[in-house]
């Protein structure tokens, strides 16, 4: 029997603005599509965050036993420097300004996206697809909307036509936005434009001489609009309709507005079940900005070189720190916030120490039981990491009552306590186990010591086959040993 039988899980969905008891379409099973980053800069703290909240989530549904398929896409083509959809794409933008290949900025930015992802513990997403490699996908969508009768092409373009689209179904029901004051806010169409009416968008954009991404298509040379790949990439890995899918807020409209338009008006349904949006996080109680120094990378937070804060902080606690707000809450990053954080964070480490150490009674005279439902009932709120951390706080001061003789604990319970404590800290909130890393360590040494004290042996022995081959089979596994005056060294590489 899987656990998710036995728990009844409530989720936030933006497009009702209630809460929802969740049923997956196919029994077992979840599909989540979550929108990605667009590489173009180092990773923003803001995605981090939201990027977390759906690593929960995830995990979430791993834990309780379904089989998810979770894609996360990354955004290498189409996204223009603004909403309005005018200016450069920003990504072809960047390699112009610094003289190289799209592709290289794609690569180096997907690198640092990956890197400070795998620092903070994330789990990789099981289809991680980009823009660019299902442009034919995106081509095929544009022509049943067109075919559909919701899309027009104009001087190389192709555009959603919203106000036709409209007449039949619902523009703005995710945001909440009616087309009638968006058409009343922006009556000056400046003229030039291709649209029929400022609000359609783009599916496709003709490519300008000097636009660097450029692909064939029935409407001429262009690129894609960037609500499309979204729409492109989901449905293909999760099907015409699927569970969740997640984002910034700030995405809501018009990106996530513009899916499900296109997803209606080429399959005639609507894409999504739970549509989730992770809230945004600001500095020092205002929005980041790098024009007004209120900034600050994830590296310069594990590494301290940063003038935000007083030290450095690992990335086990910066991710500590961030659970402690509900997605939906904004999250105010500061000094004194993530300081009080790692304080939290060090009890509950402390509290697992001494776990080990208790010792069980004939009787339990605190309900394990009990204290173990209201973790999930947590979790089933529409995943409420903070009250599960205070949850979590709510077991460490237990095993600190049992260890000061105040309460008792059968070695069943205390095994179970141990048990869901790991399970919670370490699946779900995905809080990696630093103090069994630092053991391996140690062992790693222990036994390279004693691969070193065996090779001096057999160079006394003048066994020189020996003492060389141990040597060379340990470089051949990245241990690298220095013979010194001191004795003999390593490194691992
Ligand atoms: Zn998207």
């Amino acid at each position: 029997m899987k656990l998710y039988e036995n728990q009844s899980l409530k989720i936030y969905n933006s497009l009702s603005g209630e809460k929802e008891v969740f049923s997956p379409i196919h029994d077992g099973n979840v599909g989540m599509y979550v929108c990605g980053p667009t590489v173009y800069s180092n990773v923003h703290l803001g995605n981090v965050r939201t990027f977390m909240s759906f690593d929960v989530i995830f995990r979430y549904f791993l834990h309780l036993g379904y089989k998810v398929r979770y894609v996360r896409n990354i955004t290498d083509a189409g996204h223009l420097e603004n909403d309005a959809e005018v200016g450069e794409d920003r990504i072809a933008k960047k390699a112009r300004l610094e003289q190289l290949e799209p592709m290289e900025i794609v690569q180096r930015y997907t690198v640092d996206f990956h890197t400070i992802l795998h620092k903070l513990n994330f789990l990789p997403p099981s289809i991680e697809p980009t823009a660019t490699g299902h442009i034919i996908e995106q081509q095929e969508i544009i022509q049943k909307i067109i075919d559909n009768g919701f899309a027009y092409e104009s001087n190389g373009s192709v555009y959603f036509d919203v106000v036709k689209f409209n007449e039949t179904n619902h523009y703005g029901k995710l945001s909440g936005r009616n087309i009638e004051d968006m058409i009343a806010n922006t009556r000056d169409l400046d003229g030039v434009s291709d649209k029929k009416n400022p609000q359609d968008f783009a599916l496709w954009k003709k490519a300008e001489p000097q636009h660097i991404m450029r692909w064939p298509s029935p409407w001429g040379v262009g690129f894609p609009g960037w609500h499309l790949e979204c729409t492109a990439m989901s449905t293909k890995y999760l099907g015409e309709t699927f569970d969740i899918h997640g984002g910034g807020m700030d995405l809501k409209f018009p990106h996530h507005e513009c899916e499900i338009a296109q997803n209606e008006a080429c399959t005639g349904h609507s894409p999504v079940k739970f549509w989730m949006h992770a809230n945004m996080l600001i500095l020092n109680g205002k929005k980041m900005a790098k024009s007004t120094g209120n900034y600050i990378l994830p590296n310069e937070i594990f590494t301290g070189e940063n003038t935000i804060l007083s030290k450095a902080f690992s990335p086990n606690v910066t991710r500590f720190f961030m659970l402690q707000a509900h997605y939906r809450s904004v999250l105010d990053f500061s000094n004194d916030a993530i300081l009080a954080s790692e304080k939290g964070f060090n009890r509950l480490m402390e509290g697992m120490e001494l776990l080990d150490k208790l010792i069980p009674s004939s009787v339990s005279t605190l309900s394990i039981a009990e204290w173990k439902k209201s973790c999930y009932e947590a979790m089933n709120d529409d995943f409420n990491t903070p009250i599960l951390i205070a949850q979590l706080f709510e077991g460490i001061r237990y095993i600190n009552l049992v260890n000061d003789g105040k309460e008792t604990l059968t070695a069943n319970d205390l095994s179970e306590l141990k048990t869901s404590l790991k399970n919670f800290i370490h699946d779900v909130l995905g809080i990696s186990n630093e103090q069994e890393e630092s053991q391996h360590a140690d062992k790693l040494e222990g036994v390279v010591n004693l691969m070193i004290q065996m090779r001096n042996e057999a160079r006394a022995n003048k066994n020189f086959a020996l003492s060389d081959q141990i040597r060379d089979q340990l470089l051949a596994l990245g241990i690298q040993l220095k013979d010194g005056k001191e004795g003999t060294t390593f490194s691992v590489n």
